[in-house]
């Protein structure tokens, strides 16, 4: 049986698989049943129990059996059925927003159901949004799972079912293989202590009911385990390879122009840090060399990253070639517009500036200058790296809080950003600090530089947790403190990652706080508005002219306006501690002592109020992205989400940290003695989805 070529074999041997199917799959990066091996459960549900209804709490999630007693339509905020379930000894509700006619039709009272999903508090007291259900015809048995469920990540059109049915397939096939290659040497299998490839794919995909999922302090599956390292690895040596082929790339050597250097240093109302003198050393260091200097330059919010991008870019400017600096956000590329308007142009250098709403005439005659070169400094955000924008001579690249850029973004822009033989050099900033797994995966192509102390005279920002029935209090503390003269943010969090609903909220929050404090000025800055009118709110904020000004997130990162002192952060709970310290690093810029009030809504998790006890406690931007690895609850995939940068899937940049450094081994070995796998590794764990690996 050891002919069957599972990495060969298209899925539409399977049944229930078609060609619609298969392209669905496709756009799964599944191609050939290995694939499907491959594609690892995200969560596991245990539903190998029927829970009584009388015993389901809030927060739980259960299985129950039991008989709708009523159903129907309820209007409200939202239209929604709403059925009854009872099994006797209890009642709970279960609300469907979305649900067809038939639907309706096949939860009519009477009918007997077995359903699936967490209780929550809703309407009618304890609720289930949304749960999968099955209709339990009489006489007919359904078995229970005698497993633990599988939750695979899908796509719109593959219900999770069809997915485990079709994966529980290639799985037999595997199990009659028994062959699917191995590519980690014996050796290396052996030294680390590895279980065997085809165990940890069958463990994964259908582990025992008694399994210990969270592996972070047992050691849990060691199937896991495995298949993580391989995954790590897999990234790890995709990042080195990048790395080895930079190296062998040519790059402008640059010259430090001591005098230039001088004259800027000395316009600066303050010092340099010896930390920041020590990143730019190391900078200077590598722009002399002949091929591209890609460095990291990590340091908290606030520890002044921005003159230290100022000095290497005037490195680069002085002998002759362009710089372009990238920002995410426009507010934050037009903040940096400002500070290099302001250093530069009494050296004669004026920055250029390209968004993706420049427009028409002005932004042809950007191009233009740019392609000849007149343009030495240009600021922006990603459409800096549009096809349609050419450099006459680009010599450095300087990205700022890359974290909001992915890995692809930052390597393809390396391409664009090349001309001909030449690469630019370039240097990326960022102020949250990165776990080591991931900067062992995601960053393994890059040197670092750490800025570990802030400038002198930094008073520490004052922290509290506030629940939201005292938000009047909160009013009226910011109505005192703006009388005083200082100035404040309100900054406005939604669970929701879109920026309308964003943009929403904050609207309302700007009216009802510009009707509670009308003495006060206040205003209003979210990412749906037009750059023109952000910028005008901003520069207002800066002047002194706006006294308080309502935010959403977009101002997480390097807005600096150092007579702020005050902020208050509604539900700090639904955020990462990375972010909310980001926000933090907002106030506490100038010598008076800064406040952040911690608004969060009640009732407040218990690991909740350990994560918001961290912030109160600690201003260390390392220290909090360590507690916060450590607070987040198991099984939750927040490496990804929060970062934004590279997407396991099994590997987890808490748990997993414990590999790192028989990954990094293991790398080593394998390029030196086994470059032939290094390929297969890598298109086995990353595949499509990384295109830059073969340029
Ligand atoms: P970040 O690292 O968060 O990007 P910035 O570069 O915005 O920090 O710097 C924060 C503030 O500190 C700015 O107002 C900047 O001018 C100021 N700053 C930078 N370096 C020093 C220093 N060595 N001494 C005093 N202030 C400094
Ligand atoms: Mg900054």
């Amino acid at each position: 049986m050891a002919s069957l070529q599972l990495d060969r074999m298209p899925l539409t041997r399977l049944k229930g698989v078609g060609p619609a199917l298969q392209k669905k799959f496709q756009q799964l990066g599944i191609i050939n049943v290995q694939d499907l091996l491959f594609h690892l459960p995200l969560r596991y549900e245990d539903r190998t129990k029927i829970n009584p209804v009388n015993t389901a709490r809030l927060g739980m999630t259960v299985q129950l059996e039991g008989e709708i007693a009523s159903s129907n339509i309820q209007f409200g905020r939202r239209r929604s059925l709403h059925c009854v379930l009872t099994d006797g000894k209890g009642v709970i509700s279960l609300r469907f927003f979305h649900f067809t006619a038939a639907q309706k039709d096949s939860l009519a009272p009477g009918t007997h159901i077995r359903c699936y999903g967490e209780v929550r508090r809703g309407r009618a007291g304890l609720e289930i949004y949304h749960p999968e259900y099955k209709v339990l015809e009489p006489g007919k048995e359904i078995p229970i799972a005698d497993s633990l469920t599988p939750i695979y990540p899908t796509t719109e059109g593959i219900q999770q079912g069809r997915l485990r049915s079709v994966i529980g397939q290639a799985l037999k096939l595997l199990d009659q293989a028994k062959d699917l290659s191995d590519y980690l040497p014996k050796s290396l299998v052996e030294k680390f202590g590895l279980p065997s490839l085809i165990e940890s794919i069958q463990l994964i995909h259908s582990p025992p009911l008694d399994a210990n999922m969270d592996w972070s302090e047992t050691g849990g599956l060691p199937g896991q385990r495995r298949l993580a390292f391989e995954e790590l690895l897999a990234h790890r040596l995709c990042m080195r390879q990048f790395k080895r082929r930079s190296e062998a790339q040519l790059a402008p050597r640059l010259q430090v122009d001591k005098k230039l250097a001088s004259v800027f240093l000395d316009s600066l109302p303050f010092q340099l840090t010896k930390a920041q003198e020590s990143a730019i050393q190391e900078i200077q260091g590598d722009l002399g060399r002949p091929f591209p200097m890609l460095r990291l330059l990590q340091g908290d919010v606030g520890s002044g990253k921005t003159v230290v991008a100022a000095m290497t870019a005037l490195v680069a400017i002085a002998s002759g070639y362009q710089v372009a600096i990238m920002a995410p956000t426009e507010i934050l590329a037009e903040q940096h517009l400002a500070n290099f308007s302001h250093w530069f142009s009494p050296l004669g250098i004026e920055p250029g500036w390209l968004s993706g709403k420049s427009k028409g005439k002005v932004r042809e005659q950007t191009l233009g200058q740019l392609a000849s070169g007149e343009i030495k400094l240009i600021i922006g955000t990603h459409a800096l790296f549009q096809d349609d924008v050419e450099f006459a001579r680009l010599g450095l690249v300087i990205i700022d809080e890359q974290h909001r850029f992915g890995v692809h973004q930052r390597l393809s822009l390396r391409d664009k950003a090349s001309k001909a033989d030449i690469h630019p050099h370039q240097l990326v900033m960022t102020a949250t600090p990165i776990p080591r797994t991931l900067a062992m995966s995601a960053y393994a192509d890059l040197d670092s530089s750490i800025i570990n102390e802030l400038p002198p005279g930094r008073t520490p920002v004052n922290t509290v947790l506030i629940s939201n029935e005292r938000r009047d209090e909160v009013v009226a503390r910011i109505e005192q403190a703006c009388r005083g003269g200082s100035q404040a943010y309100w900054v406005c969090t939604l669970i929701e990652e879109s920026e309308s609903l964003q943009a929403q909220a904050a609207e309302a929050t700007f009216e009802q706080l510009g009707r509670q404090l009308a003495t006060l000025q206040v205003g209003l800055v979210h990412g749906r508005m037009k750059p023109k009118d952000k910028q005008a709110v901003m520069r207002a904020f800066k002047q002194g002219r706006i006294q308080l000004l309502v935010a959403t997130t977009v101002i997480e990162v390097g807005v600096d306006v150092p007579n702020a002192s005050l902020m208050v952060i509604e539900n700090p709970e639904r955020l990462g501690l990375a972010q909310l310290h980001q926000l933090r690093g907002r106030v506490g810029r100038g010598s008076t002592q800064s406040h952040c009030l911690l608004l969060y809504q009640t009732p407040l998790s218990n690991n909740g109020k350990k994560r918001l006890t961290v912030m109160r406690e600690s201003t260390d931007g390392f220290y909090i992205a360590e507690k916060d690895l450590e607070l987040r609850g198991p099984g939750q995939v927040l490496g990804t989400q929060q970062t934004g940068l590279m997407t396991f899937r099994v590997a987890d940049i808490g748990r997993d940290a414990s590999l790192l450094d028989s990954v990094k081994a293991a790398s080593e070995s394998i390029t030196q003695n086994h470059p032939e796998i290094i390929d297969p590794l890598i298109r086995r764990w990353i595949g499509e989805r990384i295109h830059f690996v073969n340029v």
